[in-house]
């Protein structure tokens, strides 16, 4: 067992959706700065016990949580759980959202309401339930999309719109709780090979293409943005792009 130091040390995290992708590279990367991790996942059970022992293997303590950011009581559920686990909540990250992208025509009533109750009640739900816990010191970091400052083709309605909800609710996270030293911040990710959006997906060659650096990142490359923020004292109601030039 390998243990760290790092600028976290002694403070409990909560990632929603970290069992893959951003999720999990961030789980792993607090952990690395010396934070105690709780990670929720809906359905894959599996690879959110996987990123539980990969940070036990790092010396700190780790859960994984069944929690579908969609249902509200499992939302503000998944803080009081981590709450009544490890006596504090520090560090939230809003990470889990779905991306349903198509035209408006083939766009239904259905995908509209799952888009906005995960992508955005489900977030602050989650943040209201955190923010209620949460004592000085504490941070909120969202993940967002590169599609709020630019969305380069169809089809991407219902996203852009669920996660542009996000910059409005970090800048006001950030007044209301500024007072009581908690910050909230925004990343946006540019393409970033996971499951949701793989490098070698049929679009990715596009996507490649209106990076200025010509290629996707990767959840590491998110991560260790995050685990930045997440030390912050003095950066709060920012918008931060991890995105390798999308929107330049
Ligand atoms: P993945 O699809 O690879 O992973 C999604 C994670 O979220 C999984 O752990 C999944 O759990 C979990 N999850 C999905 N739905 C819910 C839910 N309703 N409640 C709780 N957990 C849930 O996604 P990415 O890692 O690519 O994306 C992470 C975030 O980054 C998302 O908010 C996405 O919109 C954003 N983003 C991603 C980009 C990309 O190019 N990849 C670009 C810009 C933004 P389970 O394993 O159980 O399914």
């Amino acid at each position: 067992m390998t243990t760290t130091h790092g600028t976290l040390n002694g403070k409990v995290a909560l990632v929603t959706g970290g069992s893959r992708g951003i999720g999990a590279a961030t789980a792993v990367r607090l952990a690395r700065e010396g934070a105690d991790v709780a990670v929720t996942y809906v359905s894959g059970e599996g690879a959110a016990k996987d990123v539980v022992r990969e940070i036990e293997s790092l010396g700190r303590r780790a859960t994984a949580l069944r929690a579908d950011v969609a249902d509200p009581g499992e939302a503000a559920g998944a803080v009081e759980r981590t709450v009544r686990a490890w006596g504090r909540l520090d560090v939230l990250v809003n990470n889990a959202g779905i991306g349903v992208l198509g035209l408006l025509e083939g766009l239904a009533l259905s995908d509209v309401d799952r888009v906005l109750a995960v992508n955005v009640r489900g977030v602050f739900l989650t943040s209201q339930a955190a923010a209620a816990r949460m004592t000085s010191g504490s941070r909120i970091v969202t993940i967002g999309t590169c599609m709020t400052q630019r969305v380069p083709g169809p089809g991407g309605t219902l996203y852009a719109m669920s996660k542009s909800a996000l910059v409005g609710l970090t800048k006001a996270l950030a007044r209301e709780l500024g007072p009581r030293g908690i910050t909230a911040n925004l990343v946006h990710p540019g393409p970033i090979d996971t499951d949701l959006n793989p490098a070698d997906g049929p679009y990715a060659a596009g996507q490649a293409a209106m990076t200025a650096l010509g290629r996707f990142g990767t959840a590491d490359e998110v991560a260790a943005t995050v685990a930045h923020l997440a030390a912050s004292p003095y950066v709060t109601g920012a918008e931060f792009a991890v995105d390798g030039g999308h929107a330049a």
